[in-house]
């Protein structure tokens, strides 16, 4: 059975005492967590160690980075390697959400390198993907999540690849308050899993969760956990309140 999963994208919001009090209220007001359910909090760095005291009391929670470096080790300053992320007991990373994409230019080769260095390191990677809302209109959608997914994840044996979750994000959704159609977000979600039984195994297309983000939020994500091949959501804004973020677990909870 795929694992269902709610993830909590905070992105650059939020000090300290407001990071505290989110993880401890949501912690505290979801409902006890089904064995095949996962909820995740991504959060800037310096919050990760407050967060992993937080998290490791309550199953069915984890932590995850927004971002790794694409080197191991060394002199690279202002970097954070996927290591050290595992030496203080981080389980999940994000990686190629658009934002560090477009705003920060990161390519499929870099990509690639953070996917393997995390996957060598034990962190399981939330890998994004999605097309701009020009390749939509122009009815190229398909090919350009295709590339993205040849270029990047597709290029890890099927070991590695199992490790991974997806996230389809398309970037005409994210933070715009426009949301895909649960027809979009279905036959997009299908695409992808359909692309992975080809390139390595029915059965891996089987157990990847793929998760659907893009204004997601407590109206519309009834409808869009409920899909066949949708297996939660990667949340930005709402995310960013306990009580909605208990919503969105809770509307899983009831689901599944
Ligand atoms: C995101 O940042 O991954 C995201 C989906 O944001 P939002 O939910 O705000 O659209």
């Amino acid at each position: 059975m795929r694992l269902k999963i709610v993830a909590g994208n905070w992105k650059m919001n939020h000090y300290i005492n407001e990071a505290e009090a989110l993880i401890t209220e949501t912690l505290h007001s979801s409902p006890q967590v089904a064995h095949n359910h996962l909820n995740i909090f991504a959060v800037p760095f310096p919050y990760l160690t407050m967060a992993q005291n937080q998290v490791k009391h309550h199953e069915g929670f984890a932590l995850a980075a927004q971002n790794c470096s694409s080197f191991e080790a060394g002199a690279y300053t202002g970097e954070v390697s996927a290591g050290m992320l595992a030496s203080i007991g981080v389980s999940h990373c994000l990686v190629g959400h658009s934002e560090r994409r477009s705003i920060f230019n990161e390519k499929s080769s870099e990509l690639l390198h953070k996917l393997q260095l995390l996957i060598k390191h034990g962190i399981t990677p939330i890998w994004c993907c999605g097309e701009q809302l020009n390749d939509r209109n122009q009815m190229h959608h398909f090919e350009v999540v295709s590339k993205q997914l040849n270029d990047e994840v597709f290029q890890l044996n099927e070991q590695d690849f199992s490790r991974i979750i997806i996230a389809y994000e398309p970037v005409w959704a994210i933070g715009t308050g426009l949301t895909a159609s649960p027809a979009q977000a279905q036959e997009m979600h299908a695409f992808i899993r359909s692309k992975i039984a080809s390139k390595y195994h029915h059965q891996v297309a089987e157990q990847t969760s793929i998760l659907y983000g893009g204004s997601c939020n407590a109206d519309n994500a009834a409808e869009l956990f409920a899909l066949a091949d949708v297996d939660g959501g990667l949340i930005g804004g709402a995310s960013l309140k306990a009580a909605s973020f208990v919503k969105l677990i809770s509307i899983m909870h009831e689901l599944h």
